[in-house]
């Protein structure tokens, strides 16, 4: 008789909206995971999914080799990627970074780690809540090939892998460029859409005309009809989490020597939109700082 082939067991911390979709994703595909996070609810969440219910992140290090992180923000991975290493009992020999942390915070983790024997895996993602449970993420792998080629089979089932490079971080620079582009996609949407609401157009027809020309992007296809036109702001990612990717990437700009104009007015503008909607707020809100000043809704209804 043929025994079962040994699976290794996999730990995730941080089961907030991507990671939480992101975790259930692998149990669906029949991955053992042992999961934590602070709030007790997601870990319920996972648990009725099949997972494995950790105390806390050093239980999650004292089960499982390798250790995915989806965390909010740089300062936390940091310090959860760095105490999951230390974990006395633990046995992680790799973390994998599903988090936008920037590209400077990704290496500085790889440093740390590596003087405790653990590869880092930097391999942000982008794709939104619907890709993760579909498992279509577009993933950006950087970090060693020996160690990306062990751990290819899992991050296959995350979504389509992009090796992007070996130096950890190089993951985070492309997921930078990618999200100023959607941050300003949504950004700039917002005020056409605005504009042309205020002048008399049905908006249903305007995203019509615009997906058919040539003004059609990520945030008339998917966001507005999906999240705003409803007035149901459920898109799944925070503004908060919007505004900390484009003030990276304008950091990334100014340590590289790279001057931008329209970058800083983007990061601007989702400055506003955090302080006045709050960084909870779900980012296709966005649209609200516009139509307040100019006194229309982009509705469905309107
Ligand atoms: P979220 O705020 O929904 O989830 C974060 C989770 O981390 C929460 O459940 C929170 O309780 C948990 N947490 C916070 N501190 C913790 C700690 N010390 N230990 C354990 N758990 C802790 O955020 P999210 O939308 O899931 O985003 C997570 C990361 O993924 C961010 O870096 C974000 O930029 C990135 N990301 C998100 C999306 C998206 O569509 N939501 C897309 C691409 C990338």
């Amino acid at each position: 008789m043929r025994a079962d082939p040994v699976r290794p067991e996999v730990g995730f911390i941080g089961l907030g909206k991507m990671g939480g979709a992101i975790a259930a994703r692998l149990v669906s595909q029949g991955i053992p995971l042992h999961v934590y996070d602070t709030r007790s609810a997601a870990v319920e969440k996972l648990r009725a999914h099949g997972a494995q219910a950790c105390r806390d992140a050093a239980e999650v290090a004292s089960r499982c080799e390798t250790v995915f992180i989806s965390l909010p923000a740089p300062e936390i991975v940091h310090e959860v990627a760095v105490d999951t290493a230390s974990a006395a009992r633990g046995k992680v020999r790799v973390v994998i970074d599903v988090s936008t942390t920037g590209p400077r915070t990704s290496a500085q983790i790889s440093t740390e780690l590596l003087e405790r024997q653990v590869d880092l895996i930097d391999a942000p993602v982008s794709g939104g809540i619907a890709g993760a449970n579909k498992g279509t993420l577009a993933v950006m792998v950087a970090g060693r090939a020996e160690v990306v080629r062990r751990c290819r089979a899992l991050l296959d089932v995350v979504g389509k892998v992009f090796v992007v490079g070996e130096r950890p971080g190089l993951g985070q620079t492309m997921k930078l460029c990618n999200n100023l582009l959607s941050a300003t996609a949504l950004a700039i949407s917002s005020e056409a859409m605005v504009l042309g609401v205020k002048a008399g157009l049905d908006p249903k027809m305007m995203l019509d005309v615009i997906n058919t020309g040539s003004g059609r992007n990520s945030a008339t296809q998917d966001k507005f009809p999906r999240s705003v036109l409803p007035r149901t702001f459920d898109f799944g990612f925070g503004t908060g989490l919007m505004y900390k990717d484009v003030r990276l990437c304008m950091e990334e700009a100014e340590r590289l020597g790279v001057q931008m104009w329209v970058g800083p007015a983007v990061r601007q503008m989702w400055l506003q939109a955090c302080m006045e909607l709050g960084p909870e707020s779900d980012f296709t809100a966005i649209v609200k700082c516009v139509e307040r000043l100019a006194q229309v809704e982009v509705s469905a209804a309107s």
